[in-house]
C-alpha cells in the first residue's frame, strides 16, 4: 500500500474505532475484519492493532490508570496463529510496558520456545486488563469489564487458529463463566469460533513449588494439543 493510501486506511479504521467508542462505551463491530489467512492482509492487521494501540491511548477510562507506569498493551505478531492471553501486568511488565516479561514471563518464553520450538514474536501475547492492579491483586469486576473489549478486538483483528489462556480469570473472562481451571483445564473449548485452550498460568506454577513437576506435566500435554492443532512438529516428551 502506498504511504497516503496506508494513511487514508488507518484514518478510517480510527474514525470507526472513535465513533464506536463513543457511541457505547467502546463497539468495534464496524472495524472491517480480516481473516488473518492472506499474507496481503498483515499491513492491515498491524494497521488496525496500531489504531486500536492509538484508541486505547493514555488510556483512564478505568481506576488501574493511576498506579500504572505503563499501559501494558500486548506484543507479538499480528498475523500469529497462536495467541496466549494472560490477566494482567505485573510489576516488571509495568515498568516495560510489555506482557510476560517478568519471572512468569520468562517461564512462558521458554514454553513458546524450548517447548514448542517457535519464536516468541511469532505468537501474539495481551492480557485481560492492560493496565497493573496494585499489589498484583486480581483484577476487579469494572476494570475487566471496561477493558476487556480491547482484548476482544485484539482477537478480532489477528483471528488466531488457537488461543492459549493462562490461569482461572483469562479463562473465566473470554468464555464468559466460572471456570475451573483445575478441572476444565486441557480441554478444547471456543470463542468467536476459535479453539481456546486453557492452562495454567505460569505464575500459579511458580507459586507451587512442591507441584511443579506435576503442574508442568499437564501444561506440556496442553501444549501438546496446541502444536497438534496448529500441525507443528512436537520436540521434545514432558
Ligand atoms: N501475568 C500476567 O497475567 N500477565 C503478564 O503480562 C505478566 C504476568
Amino acid at each position: 500500500m502506498n504511504p497516503a493510501a496506508e494513511l487514508r486506511e488507518i484514518t478510517s479504521q480510527l474514525k470507526k474505532l472513535i465513533v464506536s467508542d463513543m457511541e457505547m462505551g467502546i463497539d468495534f463491530s464496524r472495524v472491517p475484519s480480516s481473516s488473518g489467512k492472506d499474507p496481503g492482509e498483515k499491513q492491515a492487521q498491524e494497521d488496525s492493532l496500531e489504531g486500536l494501540k492509538t484508541l486505547i491511548g493514555d488510556c483512564r477510562r478505568c481506576k488501574l490508570w493511576r498506579g500504572r507506569t505503563n499501559l501494558v498493551f500486548g506484543e507479538g505478531s499480528p498475523k500469529a496463529r497462536l495467541v496466549f492471553v494472560g490477566e494482567g501486568p505485573g510489576h516488571e511488565e509495568d515498568m516495560e510496558g510489555r506482557p510476560f516479561v517478568g519471572e512468569a514471563g520468562k517461564m512462558l518464553t521458554r514454553i513458546i520456545e524450548k517447548a514448542m520450538g517457535i519464536k516468541r514474536e511469532e505468537v501474539y501475547i495481551c492480557n485481560v486488563v492492560k493496565c497493573r492492579p496494585p499489589n498484583n491483586r486480581d483484577p476487579e469486576r469494572d476494570e475487566i469489564d471496561t477493558c476487556i473489549p480491547f482484548l476482544k478486538e485484539q482477537i478480532r483483528v489477528i483471528r488466531p487458529e488457537v488461543i492459549c489462556t493462562l490461569g482461572r480469570i483469562a479463562a473465566s473472562e473470554l468464555l464468559e463463566r466460572d471456570f475451573k481451571i483445575t478441572r476444565e483445564r486441557g480441554k478444547w473449548h471456543s470463542y468467536m469460533d476459535i479453539p481456546v485452550m486453557p492452562t495454567y498460568h505460569p505464575a500459579y506454577i511458580l507459586r507451587n513449588p512442591s507441584r511443579e513437576r506435576q503442574l508442568k506435566g499437564q501444561v506440556w500435554e496442553d501444549v501438546k494439543e496446541i502444536m497438534a492443532r496448529l500441525g507443528l512438529e512436537v520436540k521434545k516428551d514432558g
